[in-house]
Parts: C-alpha cells; structure tokens; sequence
C-alpha cells in the first residue's frame, strides 16, 4: 500500500471530532493528540520550525532550495472532523477497482449506493476508501493533512524540483467556525496560501458567501386568556406576519449557483416574546446590503402598523466574500489552475455556498483559495474517497510549489 493512504490510515484512527459546546480551544482533546503526534512527523520528515502552540495549531515549513526571490506560499488543513456524524473507532474498509454498483458499508445494512451518489458512476476503476457505516471517514480533512505532508516528502525526496519557501499549517475547529480564530497569520509567514479541503478532483473556490445573521425579536404583551380581551398582543402572530413578508422564491431550498437568500433558520416563540432567527446569504457584497436593508424596511413597516417597537431587528455580518481579497492578485488562481492543468486535471470553478477558514483568513491578510482533496459526502456515513484524486492532489500541490518557483525565476 502506498505512504499516501499510509498516513490518511493513520490519521483517520484519531477521533478529532470538534465539541461546540467546549469553548476552549481546541475544543476537544482528541485534536491536541493527534496535533502533537503530526508535530512528531514534521519533525521526522525534515521540515523546519515545526512549533504546536497551546491551541492546537500546528506549523511548519519546508526552506526554499532556489538561489532567486520566490513569495513564501502556504497549503493549509483542518484537523477536527465534523460534530455531525462520529468520529470515533473509524475503521475504513478499501474498495479496489470500483466497478459500479451498491458498495455494502462494513457489516450493517448501510450502502454507498450510485442512485443516491452519482458521482460514484465516474469513478468506475478507481480504488475507493469507504466508512462502515457506522462514523464518517474524516477524509474531511485528513485527505488534506495527508496530501500535504505526501507532497512535502514527495519536494524533500527530489531536490531537483524548484520551489521557493512553503508554510504548512494544520488547525483545529474549522467545523465549528473557529478555525482562523487563533491563526496567527504573521508567524505562518506566507503571502498567500492554500487550503486543501475541497471536493472531487479539479474543484477551485475562491468565492463565498457574503454572511449576515438576522435575528427578529417581536415583543407581545401575555393576559390570561380569559380576560384578554382588548389586551393580549400575541407575539408569535407578529413573527408569522413577519415571515409571510419575506421573499418566499429567495430561500436555500428556491435557490442555487450563484443566487442569494433569506433562511430562517430557527424560531423560539411565547406569546409575549417570539425571536425568529434568520441568515441572509448573497456572493455580492452590495446584494447583501440590499438584502439588510429589505429586512429592515420589513420591520419598519410592521413597526408603523402596530405600536412602534413591538419589532426589533439585529444585524449582525459573520464573513464576507474572500473574492475581494483574492481577485487582486489573479496569479494566486492563474497558478493554481496552471497547476491542475499540468497534472492533467480540469479546474473546475465554482462559488461556495457557504463560508470557509479561507474566507476569514483572506480578510486577516493571507488571501487562501480552496482546493480539492479527491472526497465526497463530507460529514455524514456515506463520506468517502478515491485514492487517485488523493494522489492527484498530491501531484497538484507539487506541482504549484515547482510552478511558483518557475514564475519568479
Ligand atoms: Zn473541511
């Protein structure tokens, strides 16, 4: 078996489930574990200034081998796998030479099934790396971890390749949003990086959602019912008023590509105080403001028909768009998308309808596009990857250092 699946083997034995609940970070102990036996590889492997700080992030860096100026880069990988699904006893079972069909999870009755997956039709002939149905596989990230230290090795063992300096980094709790939090972008020491934490093969992001949090709170006024006559203000009757004048077609379920929307997305409601919790998402940062400010008229208008301040609204802007971090530097996309196309590989651009580590760590002044591990169906039983697009995006991340170098020559 090949060093590549080697080390995602390893790594996947580690249960790095993060913990929303723990606000400590990181948030769970498994992470800190397998951050310092990473740490221990890093070291093996030759690296340079391998440092785990006291939160879990690890970093390291492999020191240029040209005589010439080349801009340090960085690839990047999340080591806690996501709350949704276990991440404990993980015992992956190897498909070789994938030939279509049902793919039976472990000994339950849990199958990776082509109808469900699609996807699983183009993979005919690749060796697979399934769960077994009992936890997810973690190739979310630990394919990411896995690529990156393959390629590190892969530049160590052939010093013919140019490449200027390269910074690594692994980082706790990306799957609870926290992952930039701690990052200290200064030490990490690159003008700009990757992340290696995408999907199928050719997959390059470097847009995202622009993201607001809306919270309407709708106060009543509670009298016993028997007597409320003239009285009792039903909060829970202004909040469904609320909601029926939202745009109904502009929701997560109405929508795709590049299209925003509203999501309301929870609702505690009492007759005296009922709070609806939405999320507004749009790729355009003056979509988003037009967004807003269609909430707020909302509330306005309610606010006018019914005693003023009955209606209250909570804006609160949780990421934004890395597009406008990275765009002015094209060459960070161009190189990638050279890279793939060198290695045979189709780039294949598309927005991300949500937010990454990347976003945040762009708007920190380390502008990161997203690139593809080889995986599929992240966070959940059915996760799996193939041990081609894994070696592909190995022979990617080579070939972006070697194309770097090469640009500044
Ligand atoms: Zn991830």
């Amino acid at each position: 078996m090949n060093e590549l699946v080697q080390r995602f083997l390893r790594y996947v034995a580690f249960n790095t489930q993060s913990n929303p609940a723990n606000s400590s970070c990181p948030s769970s102990e498994g992470q800190m574990t397998f951050a310092q036996f990473l740490k221990q590889e890093l070291v093996e492997l030759g690296l340079s200034d391998v440092s785990l700080d006291s939160n879990g992030y690890l970093m390291a860096r492999l020191p240029s081998n040209v005589e010439y100026e080349v801009p340090a880069i960085g690839f990047i990988a999340h080591m806690d796998t996501a709350p949704d699904a276990s991440g404990e006893n993980v015992t992956p079972q190897i498909v070789e030479d994938y030939q279509g069909g049902d793919i039976a999870l472990g000994k339950g009755d849990q199958v990776l099934s082509p109808i469900q997956y699609p996807d699983l039709h183009k993979l005919h002939g690749h060796n697979l790396i399934t769960t077994d149905g009992t936890t997810l596989l973690g190739a979310d990230n630990k394919a990411g971890i896995a690529e990156i230290i393959s390629a590190m090795a892969e530049l160590i063992a052939h010093p013919e390749i140019p490449h200027g300096e390269i910074c690594i980094g692994f980082t706790p709790d990306e799957e609870i949003g926290r992952g930039a939090n701690l990052f200290n972008v200064e030490k990490f020491g690159a003008q700009w990086a990757y992340t290696i934490d995408g999907g199928p093969v050719g997959e390059l992001e470097y847009e995202n959602f622009n993201a607001t949090s809306a919270d309407v709170i709708c106060h009543g006024v509670n009298v016993h019912p028997g007597t409320a006559k003239g009285k009792m203000v039903n909060s829970m009757n202004i909040a469904a008023q609320f909601q029926m004048m939202m745009p109904s077609d502009e929701t997560p379920e109405c929508t795709e590509g590049y299209q925003g929307f509203y999501h309301l997305k929870s609702a505690s409601m009492s007759v005296a105080r009922s709070e609806l919790g939405y999320i507004i998402r749009d790729f355009d940062r003056e979509g988003q403001q037009t967004r807003k400010q269609f909430m707020t008229d909302k509330v306005a208008e309610l606010n006018s028909k019914l005693k003023q301040g009955r209606v209250e609204l909570k804006l609160t802007d949780s990421y934004f768009n890395m597009k406008e971090q990275v765009e002015p530097y094209p060459h960070i996309i161009e190189l990638a998308k050279q890279a793939m196309i060198a290695c045979d590989v189709e780039p294949q651009i598309k927005p991300i309808r949500g937010g990454t580590d990347g976003a945040r760590l762009s708007f920190m002044g380390l502008p990161c596009p997203n690139i593809f591990t080889g995986g599929y169906n992240f966070h959940g039983i059915h996760e799996f990857i193939s041990i081609e697009g894994m070696e592909q995006a190995v022979k990617v991340i080579v070939t972006l250092a070697e194309k770097t170098a090469l640009n500044y020559q």
